[in-house]
This record gives structure tokens, C-alpha cells and sequence, in this order.
């Protein structure tokens, strides 16, 4: 397949095409470079299998030839309150990502007779009041609240999705992401993996927000991958959330990332740091991928902390 990958130079999208070219596909790689890095895909440079092109796709999206599918994962996604590239400092742009991108993907996608798939996200379910999340819960976010630059944009997005498909008969997927992480997340993004790996290994105590005992469940990237690779390839235009149920408090998240980090400090909790929004709890319900695409991820936390703190070790040295 010949596949475009927007937010091909982002974390996921990053690795997505590194699986993707290892199973015989050819990719082109879209990325504005906002809140993704050049970096990440570097060592794809020079395949005659692969191209990167700079670009925002809240613009016109031209592709040259033939597409077979088009993944649309450019966004920023932090929820970080100060990093640069979290969403609430770009709040014009992650809407507009969110809405206009989507909307060019998507007549890429039915202007190349291509397949499409939407990265949404667990954010759709807000600050959930059904647990853990199935995909029929319809959400529970506050469509003006700081976070609805993102919620709702992904929202929306869902929505323009199923238009074109009930309305155009594009052939489309929608994979829901939970948490995730592993090597390439930015440094100073502002999400609890990449701050607390910078904490750890400075030796300095990791800020726990508020008194920690927020949930969250931590997929790592190339069971994520994996589970999104069967989702193009099945034939489900439900959406299907990928992620990993196993669901930890942020507290015991950052005592294992004390752990593999050997950190001699410990935890610093900061009562104020939550943003507003903030979900208290948050567990995929996977019987859909697990019955469908036949997925379950397979890296036990301490397993993919391991793998993570190698690549950070790098960046904080
Ligand atoms: N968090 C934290 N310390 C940090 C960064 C985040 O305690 O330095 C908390 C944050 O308040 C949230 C959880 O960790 O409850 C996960 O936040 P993240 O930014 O990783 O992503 P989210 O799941 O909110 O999208």
C-alpha cells in the first residue's frame, strides 16, 4: 500500500511508519513539525520507500499518484497548562487541526478512493462518568472549558469521519487512544511520562498534580501500534479504543518511574497543577479490539518503562 501519514514526524505517527514500512508499505510522511521532530524520523531519510513533507494540513493537502490509505494522526495532544506545545497554547491551531485537517484528510482519502483512519482519543469520553470507558458511552466534556479546544475538535472529527462515510462511502476506521508512551515523546511536552522521566533523572522529586490518586492506564507504543495496524487492515467503521486496561493511580505511575530511574528523591505533590478538566479516572474497555482485531497489549509497565528510560537517558544526558 502506499499510505500518507499526517503527524508522520509525531510520536505515534513516528512509529507508525517505521511498522508500516516494516511490513512492505510505502509512506509518506506529513508533519508541520509544531509538536512533532524532525528527529524521530531521521534515520527513515533517503529510503525510496519513504518521503517527508512539510506541511500544515489545516491547509490544502496535495498528494502526487496513487493513495491506498490515509492516517490522520497530526495534533497536538498535550494537556500540559505551560509547555509550548501542549493544546492549551495552541488552542487556534488543535482546533483547526482537528476540523480543517480532518476535513483535507478526509477528501484525500475520498478524492484518492484511499482508505482513512482517525486518530480520536479517549479525551471523546471527557471526564467519564461510565467506568471503564466503552465506546457506546457518548462522553461527558465540557464543550467550553479549557480542554474543549482538543475534546471537541477530536469530537468533531469523529462526526466529519462517519459523514464522509455514510455520505461518500470513504472506507473508514476511527481508533480511539488511550495514554501512551514510550521513546520519542517530547522531553518538555508537560504529560506525566516525559515530565517525570526529566524529574527522575535530573535525581530531582516528580511532581505528582494534585494528590495523585487520579487513574490513568499506560499503553505502550508498539502494543498501540500494533492494535492501530489491525484496526486499517480490518474492515470495523465503529470506533475502537486502543489502549491498555491496566489502570494505576498518577501516585503508584510515578513511584514505578522513581523505580526504573533508581531516583534517590522521591514525590513533590503540587495541590494547584491540575488543569481544569482533569479526568479523575480513565480504563479502556478493549472487548472490541480483543473481538475484533483479535488485540490485547503485551508490555507488562515495567517492561516498557524500561525501554522508555534508554531513550530519555539519551535526551537528559
Ligand atoms: N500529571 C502529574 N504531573 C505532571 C504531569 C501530569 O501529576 O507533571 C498528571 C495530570 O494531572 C493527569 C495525569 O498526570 O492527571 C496524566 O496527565 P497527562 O498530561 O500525561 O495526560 P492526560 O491523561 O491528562 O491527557
Amino acid at each position: 500500500m502506499r499510505i500518507l501519514i499526517t503527524g508522520g514526524a509525531g510520536f505515534i505517527g513516528s512509529h507508525l511508519c517505521d511498522r508500516l514500512l516494516g511490513a512492505g508499505h510505502s509512506v509518506i510522511a506529513m508533519d508541520n513539525l509544531i509538536t512533532g521532530h524532525i528527529r524521530n524520523i531521521q534515520h527513515l531519510a533517503g529510503r525510496d520507500d519513504f518521503r517527508f513533507v512539510k506541511h500544515n494540513v489545516s491547509e490544502d493537502i496535495f498528494v502526487d499518484g496513487p493513495l491506498d490509505a490515509v492516517m490522520h494522526f497530526a495534533s497536538p495532544a498535550s494537556p500540559s497548562k505551560t509547555a509550548p506545545t501542549g493544546y492549551l497554547q495552541l488552542p487556534i491551531q488543535t482546533l483547526k487541526v482537528g476540523a480543517l485537517g480532518t476535513l483535507h484528510a478526509l477528501g484525500v482519502a475520498k478524492a484518492k478512493s484511499a482508505r482513512f483512519i482517525l486518530a480520536s482519543t479517549s479525551e471523546v469520553y471527557g471526564d467519564p462518568l461510565e467506568h471503564p470507558q466503552k465506546e457506546t458511552y457518548w462522553g461527558h466534556v465540557d464543550p467550553v472549558g479549557p480542554r474543549s479546544v482538543y475534546d471537541e475538535a477530536k469530537r468533531f472529527a469523529e462526526a466529519l469521519t462517519m459523514a464522509y462515510h455514510r455520505t461518500h462511502g470513504v472506507d473508514t476506521r476511527i481508533v480511539r487512544i488511550f495514554n501512551t508512551y514510550g521513546p520519542r515523546m517530547r522531553l518538555r511536552d508537560g504529560r506525566a511520562l516525559p515530565a517525570f522521566m526529566g524529574q527522575a533523572l535530573r535525581g530531582e522529586d516528580v511532581t505528582v498534580f494534585g494528590d495523585g490518586s487520579q487513574t490513568r492506564s499506560f499503553c505502550y507504543v508498539s502494543d498501540l501500534v500494533e492494535g492501530i495496524y489491525r484496526l486499517l487492515m480490518s474492515d470495523t467503521a465503529d470506533p475502537v479504543n486502543i489502549g491498555n486496561p491496566h489502570e494505576i493511580t498518577i501516585r503508584e505511575f510515578a513511584e514505578a518511574v522513581n523505580r526504573v530511574t533508581a531516583n534517590p528523591a522521591g514525590l513533590r505533590l503540587v495541590p494547584d497543577g491540575r488543569t481544569q478538566g482533569d479526568p479523575q479516572q480513565r480504563r479502556p474497555d478493549i472487548t472490541r479490539a480483543r473481538t475484533l482485531l483479535n488485540w490485547e497489549p503485551a508490555v507488562p509497565l515495567e517492561t516498557g518503562l524500561q525501554r522508555t528510560v534508554e531513550y530519555f537517558r539519551n535526551l537528559v544526558a
